[in-house]
């Protein structure tokens, strides 16, 4: 751990930009630390991509810049994917309480036990009168005055008015869950970031792109109503043709060769299919509207970079940093750590490795990653234990404890069981031993 030998107690005048988990534990590990914060979250209400809302963007592939926007993309029968007891921060347990009936016990919840979830987050730490709603952020880049040179220029919009301030820092936790990523195919087209109930699709014949967790997920909703529903994966070989166990109207084929003006799709296994409509489950891009670093943070393939272990761009570390970037993990136990570290960063009690150690650490990543033929798009995926090295890194950073053991093969077994038991491991599962360790964990932070 690099401990800095300057004044620990720096305050600093802090932006953090949005309120989702993210945000919410950012401000909070902020203000822990001694530095004054200032939430600004466009939406009216915490919860980042929690907050469901059965409204949608009026364009359904939402490719329109100037659409209005829908933040979140959760649909309406979403359940967590993560098992509850290793989805939550490590010192406030995601629990089943109270057991009044007034919330979803569930080992796998609905979304809305999710907000309530960071509700009382918010509420036991008080991070809400850090956050000013509605106040979109507009702007962010380096101050160009002499006066305010090496901080921060934040512009935001709210009923109030434009506002311009200065910061010495700002912390980007926009999410990344609401700008889809599509290749575009002729007929009628939907991203999932549209996708609330299945009701429309009644009757139709519906190809889904994309077989990760929400397009399983949103398959099976489908399929409930559709006449038909032909999944398309990139994972699978390419003559799969099958029909899903449980189902007589949901087939799984390799990814699609070409689709017609007519709504024709030819699979690559050589079958087609007149599609009503093509549901694109492929995922979202990182998107920095509002950020203006003169080039030196560029989202290229969907890799934001250069960045330092996938929070500070070296060029404008500390004063820049990212939280929640990786994906196909744990996240709000990550956040957590991330913004520990960023705190301990911005007051000086944990220093960085120069700006150029910096980049030669991130340009090792890179060529590492090149070198075992990894698209730049995966940059922020961190497959198998890479996950909790990370975390583990991070925690080690701030002296903070690693991740408990029983979270990490909670995480493992849970990841398994989606793929091995898609339409039922929420429900089934054979790792009780574990819940009983988290729960004998969780003792100390409950009250
Ligand atoms: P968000 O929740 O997206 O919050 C970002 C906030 O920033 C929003 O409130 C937004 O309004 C605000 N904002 C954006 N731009 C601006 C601006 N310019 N100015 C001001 N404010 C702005 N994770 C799990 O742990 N378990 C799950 O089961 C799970 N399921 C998921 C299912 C779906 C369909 C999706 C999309 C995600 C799922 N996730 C899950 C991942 C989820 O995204 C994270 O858990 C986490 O909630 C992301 O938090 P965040 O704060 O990074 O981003």
């Amino acid at each position: 751990m690099a401990h800095s030998n300057r004044d620990p107690t720096t305050s600093r005048h802090v932006a953090v930009i949005g309120a989702g988990a993210a945000g919410l534990v950012t401000a909070r590990e902020l203000r822990r630390e001694g530095h004054s914060v200032v939430v600004l979250e466009r939406g009216s209400q915490i919860g980042g991509v929690w907050t469901y809302t059965s409204q949608v963007e009026p364009d359904p592939l939402s490719l329109d810049p100037t659409r209005p926007v829908v933040h979140s993309s959760v649909y309406k029968s979403l359940r967590t994917n993560i098992p509850r007891e290793c989805m939550g921060f490590t010192d406030f347990p995601f629990a089943a309480r109270p057991h009044d009936g007034s919330r979803d016990p569930r080992r796998h919840p609905g979304h809305s036990e999710v907000l309530a979830y960071l509700r009382d987050f918010a509420k036991e730490f008080d991070v809400e009168e850090m956050i000013r709603f509605e106040t979109e952020v507009v702007r962010a880049e380096p101050a160009a005055d002499e006066e305010n040179r090496g901080k921060w220029r934040v512009e935001s919009r709210s009923s109030d008015g434009a506002a311009d301030e200065i910061y010495d820092a700002v912390v980007v936790c926009n999410g990344h869950y609401t700008e889809p990523r599509i290749d575009s195919w002729p007929g009628k087209q939907i991203h999932s970031h549209n996708y609330r109930v299945p009701d429309p699709f009644k009757d139709q014949i519906v190809i889904v792109i994309g077989s990760s967790a929400s397009g399983v997920d949103i398959s099976r909703d489908i399929a409930k109503v559709a006449k038909e529903v032909h999944v398309s994966s990139r994972s699978t070989s390419p003559d799969t043709y099958e029909m899903l166990p449980g189902y007589d109207n949901l087939w799984l084929h390799p990814v699609i060769e070409t689709a017609r003006k007519d709504g024709s799709v030819v699979f690559q296994n050589g079958k087609t299919v007149y599609a009503d409509t093509i549901m694109h489950c492929t995922g979202y891009k990182y998107y920095f509207p509002f950020l203006d670093t003169k080039g030196e943070v560029t989202v290229d393939d969907n890799r934001v970079g250069p960045l330092y272990k996938h929070v500070f761009p070296p060029a404008l570390a500390p004063g820049l940093s990212f939280i929640g970037l990786p994906w196909q993990i744990t996240p709000f136990p990550m956040f957590e750590l991330q913004s520990k570290w960023v705190a301990a960063v911005l007051s000086g009690r944990v220093s960085l490795p120069s700006q150029d150690e910096m980049m030669e650490d991130t340009k090792a990543f890179y060529n590492k990653l090149e070198a075992s033929g990894i698209p730049k798009r995966y940059t922020h995926l961190m497959p198998d234990d890479s996950q909790f090295e990370y975390d583990n890194w991070l925690a080690d950073q701030c002296d903070y404890p690693r991740i408990e053991k029983w979270r990490e093969e909670m995480f493992y077994i849970g990841f398994k069981r989606i793929y091995a038991q898609s339409a039922t491991y929420r429900d089934n599962w054979d790792d009780d031993h574990l819940i009983v360790e988290a729960y004998d964990d969780f003792v100390k932070f409950m009250s």
